[in-house]
C-alpha cells in the first residue's frame, strides 16, 4: 500500500514512513493510493473475531510494509481488555468497544474506556506501540512535542510513556485545565514524559510548538516529530472501531447502520469515510459540531470558512472547539474526485485566510452520495441531553457525546440502528455534568483519587528559547 499527497505534488509513501511524518512534502495529507476494499466474505469472517483479530486484519490492508507476524503481535497487545478495563460496571469490557443500547435502533458505542477516558486513546494507544517497533527497527529515536488543552496530549503521554526511542514534551496552559486533566498528565513519574505548564493560555503554547518546529536546523537536530490528528496511523486505527461498531449492531452483511460523530477536527468521522469508501454498510454519517460550526455550516451550504482563533467560542464541550479541521482536507479530496489540482486550488484560499464556497458546483450533491449529513448542538441542548439521557436511560453521557446523541435524533432511520460514538466518560468534565444534574459523575476506581497524587511538572514562561533550551537539557 503506497500513500499520495492530497495536493498531488509529493512522492508516494509507505506506511512506515507517513507514520513517523507530519505533513507530505508538499503541504498535502496522506491517503491511500486507492482504499483497500472488504469482501462480503471478509466481513463474515469478521463477525466471529476479537477486536485484537479485527484490527490486525484491517490494519494488514493498511501497513503492508510491517510483517504479518509483527502486525499481529501490535495489535494483540494495543487492544487487549485490561487497557480499556475504566468503564461502567455493567459494561462488557472484552468487546473493548462495546455496544450499549439505548432503545430500538439507537446505540451507544463506548470508545472511552481507556486510560485517559477519551476516544483519542484507542488510537493512540496503537501509535505509542507502532512507533516503538518502527523506530527500534530503524535504530531511531524521536522527541514528540505538543501543546494540548486537554485530551490529546493526556493521551499521548499515556500512549508513550516507557516506550524506547521515545520522548514526549507536552506544553500546557497553567490555568485553563480542570483539576482532573492536570492530575492525570502532571502524575505521570516516567522519565520519558516531561510535562511544561506554561504562564499562558492553550494558543501561547501552540506558538511555541509551531516556533520550534519552524526553526528547521533545530527540528532535523533534536527529530522533533508531532503526533496530531492528521496522523495517519491515527485515522487508520480509528476505521477499526466502525468495523467493530457494525458487527456488534447488525446480524447480516444485507444490513446497514448509520454513525453519529462528535466532530472537532474531522479525525474520527474521516475514519468513518474511509471505512465506508472500504465496503462497510453505512447509510449515513452523521457529523455533529458544538457552538464552532465550521464543518456543520460546510455539510449544509457548501461553504468552508475556517474561523480566526479569536473567534472561536470557549464551550462546554471544549475539545470540538476548533477554528479549522486539520482532516478535512482527505474527505474533500475524495469528494473533487480525488483530483489534486482543485484541492491545491481550494486550499490556496484557505491557507492564505480565506475560504472556499462548493454551492454551485457538480460535488454538492456527492457529498449525500458519500452518506454526510450534519447538525449543530449549544450548551442548552448540552443540559438538556444529559438530563434526558440520565432521566431515561439512568446513564450519565459526557458534554461531547450529548452533542453527538443531540444531532443523531434529528436523522435517525426507522429501519436501521444508528450508533453514537462516545467520545470521552462524564468524569473528564465534570463541572457540567452538576450544571446538569446536580451531581458529580461517577469515576473509574483507578482515578478516585487522582487529585492527590504527586506531580511532576515545569512551570515555564512563554518563551520559545526556554523550551528549546528544555530539550537540550533533557535529550542529552
Ligand atoms: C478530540 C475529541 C473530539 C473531536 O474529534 P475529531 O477527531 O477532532 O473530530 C470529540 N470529542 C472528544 C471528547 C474529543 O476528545
Amino acid at each position: 500500500m503506497q500513500y499520495l499527497s492530497t495536493r498531488g505534488n509529493a512522492p508516494q509513501l509507505g506506511f512506515s514512513d507517513i507514520l513517523l511524518g507530519g505533513l507530505m512534502e508538499d503541504g498535502g495529507l496522506s491517503l491511500p493510493a486507492s482504499y483497500p476494499t472488504v469482501s462480503d466474505a471478509e466481513l463474515t469472517a469478521m463477525r466471529g473475531m476479537s477486536y485484537a483479530e479485527l484490527a490486525y486484519t484491517l490494519l494488514a490492508k493498511f501497513a503492508t510494509d510491517i510483517p504479518a507476524d509483527d502486525l499481529r503481535a501490535l495489535a494483540a497487545k494495543t487492544y487487549t481488555p485490561a487497557v480499556y478495563c475504566n468503564a461502567r460496571p455493567d459494561s462488557d469490557t472484552s468487546q473493548i468497544t462495546p455496544l450499549r443500547k439505548l432503545e430500538k435502533n439507537l446505540y451507544l458505542q463506548e470508545l472511552s474506556n481507556g486510560p485517559t477516558l477519551a476516544f483519542k486513546d484507542m488510537a493512540m494507544q496503537l501509535l505509542g506501540n507502532l512507533f516503538e517497533y518502527v523506530l527500534a527497527k530503524r535504530g531511531e529515536q524521536i522527541n514528540i512535542l505538543g501543546a494540548t488543552s486537554g485530551d490529546t496530549g493526556s493521551a499521548a503521554e499515556y500512549a508513550m510513556r516507557g516506550k524506547k526511542g521515545v520522548r514526549v514534551f507536552m506544553l500546557s496552559p497553567r490555568e485553563n485545565m480542570s483539576a482532573f486533566q492536570r492530575a492525570q498528565m502532571y502524575s505521570l513519574q516516567d522519565a520519558n514524559i516531561f510535562n511544561l505548564a506554561v504562564r499562558g493560555m492553550f494558543d501561547d503554547a501552540q506558538d511555541i510548538v509551531k516556533a520550534v518546529s519552524n526553526d528547521l536546523a533545530f527540528k532535523a537536530e533534536y527529530k522533533i516529530g508531532a503526533v496530531n490528528s492528521i496522523n495517519w496511523g491515527r485515522v487508520a486505527a480509528q476505521v477499526i472501531y466502525y468495523f467493530k461498531g457494525y458487527l456488534a449492531a447488525t446480524t447480516s452483511n444485507n444490513q446497514q447502520v448509520n454513525f453519529a460523530v462528535p466532530s472537532g477536527n474531522f479525525g474520527n468521522i474521516c475514519a468513518g469515510h474511509i471505512a465506508r469508501m472500504m465496503g462497510l454498510p453505512i447509510r449515513k454519517l452523521v457529523l455533529a459540531t458544538n457552538e464552532n460550526d465550521v464543518l456543520d455550516e460546510f455539510f449544509r451550504t457548501g461553504v468552508y470558512r475556517p474561523r480566526k482563533t479569536a473567534d472561536v467560542k470557549v464551550t462546554s464541550s471544549p475539545s470540538m472547539d476548533i477554528s479549522k479541521a486539520s482532516n478535512f482536507e482527505r474527505f474533500v479530496f475524495d469528494l473533487v474526485g480525488r483530483d489534486p489540482a482543485v484541492v491545491r486550488e481550494l486550499w490556496k484560499a484557505v491557507d492564505g485566510g480565506g475560504h472556499f464556497d462548493l454551492s454551485t458546483t457538480p460535488y454538492i450533491p456527492r457529498i449525500a452520495e458519500f452518506g454526510f449529513v450534519s447538525g449543530r448542538s449549544n450548551h442548552a441542548d448540552r443540559i438538556a441531553t444529559i438530563q434526558r439521557v440520565y432521566k431515561q436511560y439512568g446513564l450519565m453521557i459526557d458534554t461531547h457525546t450529548a452533542d453527538g446523541l443531540k444531532v443523531a435524533l434529528e436523522h435517525l432511520d426507522d429501519d436501521i440502528p444508528t450508533i453514537v460514538l462516545e467520545t470521552a466518560l462524564p468524569a473528564k468534565f465534570e463541572e457540567t455534568i452538576i450544571e446538569a444534574l446536580g451531581e458529580k459523575p461517577w469515576r473509574p476506581a483507578s482515578m478516585q483519587n487522582i487529585e492527590a497524587l504527586p506531580q511532576r511538572v515545569e512551570v515555564m514562561d512563554i518563551k520559545v528559547q526556554a523550551v528549546k533550551d528544555f530539550i537540550v537539557t533533557h535529550t542529552r
